[in-house]
């Protein structure tokens, strides 16, 4: 993912400040307010901990339904372009209420669902979760035909690793 650079940091102490710790990008910068009785420890801390959240927040926004839907997009042209509108769906989104499943499909209306469970997680293993998806809008059982379009993802075999080590470390049995 880009961002992953680590920004320029200005810290600004201020004495107004009692407990307060906010943070904001200013174009290449991130400016960080803390309290003026901070200790040097407890800035470097407060640093760290508001740059995590700050990249947090900026790719939960950058992982929009829209995002989404350029991803389908993009995967349909690279992997499943001989499918035609088959492959398209009607809608992709981001959901709350899935936890047992990584996405869902429904081939009759052409919906895709993907789990916010799987939102964090690297640009790679969301793609196969929506590659996996799509190739259900083309065959919807888990047979031979379906495992060899979703196959066509290089990435397949190393994401469904990712996801198996996700789900057992959770205590939940690894989902499709
Ligand atoms: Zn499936």
């Amino acid at each position: 993912m880009a961002g992953t650079r680590k920004p320029v940091v200005e810290v600004r102490r201020s004495q107004r400040r009692r407990r307060t710790v906010s943070a904001y990008r200013d174009g290449e910068r991130v400016v960080v307010l803390i309290p003026d009785q901070f200790s040097r420890a407890e800035e470097s801390e407060w640093v760290d901990r508001m740059l995590a959240r700050l990249a947090a927040r900026e790719g939960r926004l950058a992982r929009s339904d829209a995002e989404l839907l350029a991803r389908a997009t993009r995967l349909i042209k690279l992997y499943l372009a001989e499918h035609g509108t088959q492959a398209v769906p009607t809608s992709v989104r981001w959901v709350t209420n899935q936890n047992g499943r990584w996405g869902s499909c429904t081939p009759d209306d052409g919906t895709i669902r993907l789990s916010h469970r799987v939102r964090d997680m690297p640009d790679w293993v969301i793609d196969y979760v929506l590659m996996h998806e799509l190739a259900h809008l083309i065959v919807p059982s888990h047979n031979a035909r379906f495992w060899a379009l979703v196959a066509r993802y290089p990435k397949t075999e190393r994401a469904r690793g990712y996801l198996e080590g996700v789900a057992a470390a959770s205590g939940t049995p690894p989902p499709d």
